[in-house]
């Protein structure tokens, strides 16, 4: 079997014929927020459901990391390298320094509680963008049960002053973002309230000065599933969760070819030596394939 599927034949150089999709770890229930730590030779990501940050070290396999984590979801990694985290349970994005404080970036936002941050990226100003659906108080599967009280918008918070901006707040759901590789564009994906008829789709924006927004046309509508997490490459593709596996999309939008992975993707971060290694959480397992393609960050 093959496990890639070709759409656009420049697809063709981005995969090894001979790279497996590995399935590096099972037995979760619902694995998010992967993020790669070069320095470390570990990837920490979260098993939502299970209240647990887990670390992957090659050759080594997993062990628990932080627990409870507060229902962590997405992660990232900010400028200095510190690990940045969005806690469903206690609706905040916190980042922990090096000697393992958590040190709280957001929690509110004019005087109401976030709603369950989702997915995160930091800019090179330093700046830490944030998406905050609802999903992790809808049920108390993922986090706590409780009243929303702020709509489901993406949020930018200054690097140097700290204050908070709603910068998007046309979304049913906000959920993966990621830059281009020259941080002019911005892609955010809306997976909706999971009803049939919302909005499954990537938006792109261009990104000026201080972080300012225009634009926001649909880039890509994903099929099947939804892009749930999502990653650019060197050459400034975009790698995105999917129902059947990770789809990469060009810069222009179109789709180039698919990873086809057994479990449906939520999220995915390239990592490995040269970071040319896509490792894809999906559902109950932590996969990962080995590409001819580099992460941008
Ligand atoms: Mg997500």
């Amino acid at each position: 079997m093959s496990f890639f599927e070709v759409v656009d034949p420049q697809f063709s150089r981005f995969v090894m014929g001979n790279a497996p999709v590995k399935q590096l770890a099972t037995g979760f229930d619902w694995v998010e927020g992967p993020v790669w730590f070069g320095d470390l030779n570990c990837l920490l990501f979260s098993d939502i459901p299970n209240n647990r940050i887990l670390r992957w070290v090659p050759g080594v396999g997993i062990s628990p990391f932080r627990e409870p984590s507060n229902f962590a979801n997405g992660h990232t990694r900010d400028r200095q390298g510190r690990l940045v985290s969005c806690e469903h349970g206690t609706r905040r994005v916190t980042r922990t320094d090096y000697d393992g404080t958590i040190t709280v970036i957001a929690d509110h936002y004019q005087g109401k509680r976030l709603n369950s941050p989702n997915d995160v990226i930091v800019a090179s100003d330093g700046a830490i963008w944030f998406s905050d659906p609802h999903y992790g108080i809808a049920t108390d599967y993922e986090g706590y049960k409780s009243e929303q009280e702020l709509p489901c918008n993406v949020y930018r918070v200054d690097g140097q002053t700290g204050e908070i901006a709603a910068v998007l707040t046309d979304f049913y759901c906000p959920n993966g973002l990621a830059f281009s590789p020259d941080e002019k564009r911005l892609y955010v994906a809306d997976t909706g309230r999971m009803h049939s008829d919302d909005p499954q789709h990537i938006r792109v924006f261009d990104v000026a000065e201080n972080g300012r927004l225009t634009g926001g046309a649909v880039f890509h509508v994903i099929s099947p599933g939804c892009a749930d997490g999502m990653r650019v490459d060197s050459d400034g593709n975009l790698w995105s969760s999917a129902r059947d596996g990770v789809h990469c999309i060009a810069p222009d939008g179109h789709l180039m070819g698919k990873i086809l992975v057994p479990e449906t993707v939520s999220n995915i971060c390239f990592g490995g030596r040269g970071k040319h290694r896509l490792f894809i959480t999906a559902t109950t397992s932590l996969y990962a394939v080995s590409l001819n393609r580099r992460g941008a960050l």
